[in-house]
């Protein structure tokens, strides 16, 4: 017994319209979908520019206050050194004398110390402010850009939506040229699939798995029935032959 959906012919131009149709849908959700993608994809670059950012600010800061300890403690250094050399003036005795003497020695040396690192760390607090200028400018940027792509995106929506809606409707149109009895099970592979739920037969070849058919399907497809490829069980419809 053969079941009855063999028995029905489809005209292949009307397959092949369905099929356009769910390519185009198809191509078209995939373009809904990405355009968010796109959105948070640059999104995320700017966060972590932002983050980046803040813990160079944050890096600045610290550096500038180590700095600015090192400046007190020089001045203070100095301070020492030139009441040391007061003391120095009124010493008693030869001894007091040398010693006064090497404690000035000894905090002079200090205070170079000091005075070299206060060089590097104000050298280090200029690079960094340089960074950070640097990473402000990126900030901008893909601010700029996220700012651009996120209104472009929006107006690409509005449009791809609108052609989905147009595109469903000549769907529905066009499947009511189907036969009552095929409509579930052919509902149900596009369902699942979409546009890969249907091929076109090119000299005898399914263009969705590039298998080739065996000629009593060939001939069925000849005749418009109804047949799925054997080997990938995509809906298949014959090349239209343009005269
Ligand atoms: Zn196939």
């Amino acid at each position: 017994m053969t079941e009855p959906e063999n028995e029905l012919t489809i005209s292949a131009e009307v397959l092949s319209r369905l099929h356009r149709i769910h390519r185009q849908l198809s191509d078209l959700r995939g373009r809904l979908r990405r355009g968010p993608v796109q959105v948070q994809a640059r999104e995320k670059h700017l966060q972590q520019l932002q983050q980046q950012l803040e813990q160079l600010r944050q890096q600045t800061k610290t550096a500038q206050v180590a700095a600015d300890h090192k400046q007190l403690q020089l001045r203070s250094g100095e301070e020492k050194i030139a009441k040391l050399r007061k003391q120095l003036q009124e010493a008693k005795s030869n001894k007091e004398y040398q010693l006064l003497l090497e404690q000035i020695k000894a905090d002079e040396m200090a205070n170079s110390v000091l005075e070299t690192e206060i060089l590097e760390a104000l050298e280090k607090i200029d690079a960094l402010k340089r960074k950070v200028h640097e990473v402000q400018a990126q900030v901008e940027k893909v601010q700029e850009d996220l700012q651009r792509v996120r209104a472009q995106v929006q107006e690409e929506q509005h449009i791809i939506q609108e052609d989905i809606q147009r595109l469903e409707q000549e769907l529905v149109q066009v499947e009511t040229f189907l036969p009552e009895q095929f409509r579930e099970r052919y509902q149900r592979v596009v369902r699942a699939k979409g546009s890969d739920g249907m091929a076109l037969v090119d000299s005898g070849m399914c263009c969705g798995c590039y298998h080739e058919l065996p000629p009593n399907q060939v001939n069925l497809l000849m005749m418009q029935r109804i047949v799925f490829c054997p080997s990938c069980g995509r809906l298949l419809y014959m090349e239209q032959k343009s005269s």
